[in-house]
């Protein structure tokens, strides 16, 4: 990865911030987004990536400090409550959306067409196992986390022919802040950021061109099959 410069959203804390250091161990220069000043690195740019003016102002800065960018990875999501849909007002539907699928459909819109120009690319939308799968009570959660699916494969047609990949990692159980409960899940432990990110790098390398929408799990066999009983 090197002299390849990567933009990765949410890189103050969790899954976010091990990718980043990951595609700086590996060489990349990396912008770094994040709503707080304080949990961000030197240099990071702060920007609710909800706010559609924030954003546009963040890639401008971006592209000025950096010139050409190479690697987008759409990390940053509202995690939100767990409760029933009758519980969910529009003001968090709203956040959801405005957090997990448009933020990333307008990171993809501004980047994607500069990648085709430069004739390398890589996206990986950070997505969910309930990108895949939903759950109780996790009902605007998983529905981004699928149409954040959607959005990939449908680009991933748009992009291949220029040589630029976009793929979706699906995150099970991670030990971040976002983690909630006990769940069974076979391997018998949470995930760590730190595998997160070796996945995540993975696609990012130039030798990783034939993988393209793809939306991969890492899930230590949660999605496997169901256990006998
Ligand atoms: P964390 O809650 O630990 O971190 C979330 C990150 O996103 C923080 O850096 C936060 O920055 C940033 N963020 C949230 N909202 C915004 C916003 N509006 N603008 C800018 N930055 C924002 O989450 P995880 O690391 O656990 O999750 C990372 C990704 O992995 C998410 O897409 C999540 O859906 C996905 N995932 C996580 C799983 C898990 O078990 N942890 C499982 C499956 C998927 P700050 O608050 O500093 O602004």
């Amino acid at each position: 990865m090197k002299r390849l410069t990567a933009v990765v959203t949410g890189a103050s804390r969790g899954i976010g911030r091990a990718i980043a250091l990951r595609l700086v161990d590996g060489g990349a220069k990396v912008a770094m987004l994040g709503r707080d000043r304080k949990t961000l690195p030197k240099g990071g740019f702060v920007c609710d990536v909800a706010d559609a003016d924030q954003l546009r102002e963040t890639m401008a800065a971006i592209d000025e400090r950096f010139g050409q960018v190479h690697i987008l990875i759409n990390n940053a999501a509202f995690g939100g409550p767990l409760h029933d849909l009758e519980s969910t007002d529009d003001a968090e539907w709203d956040r959801y959306l405005a957090t997990n699928i448009t933020a990333p459909f307008r990171l993809c819109r501004h980047y994607l067409p500069l990648m085709k120009k430069q004739s390398f690319g890589r996206i990986v939308n950070i997505s969910s196992v309930l990108g895949l799968v939903g759950a109780p009570q996790s009902a605007a959660y998983a529905a981004t986390k699928h149409a954040l699916i959607g959005l990939t494969r449908s680009l991933a047609l748009e992009a291949a022919p220029f040589g630029v990949t976009v793929n979706a990692v699906c995150p099970g159980y991670i030990k971040t802040d976002m983690t909630r409960g006990k769940p069974a899940i076979p391997a018998g432990r949470f995930g760590t950021p730190e595998e997160v990110a070796e996945m995540t790098a993975m696609l990012c390398r130039r030798e990783s061109g034939y993988i393209n929408g793809a939306a991969l799990t890492i899930d230590g066999a949660l999605l496997a099959g169901v256990n006998q009983p």
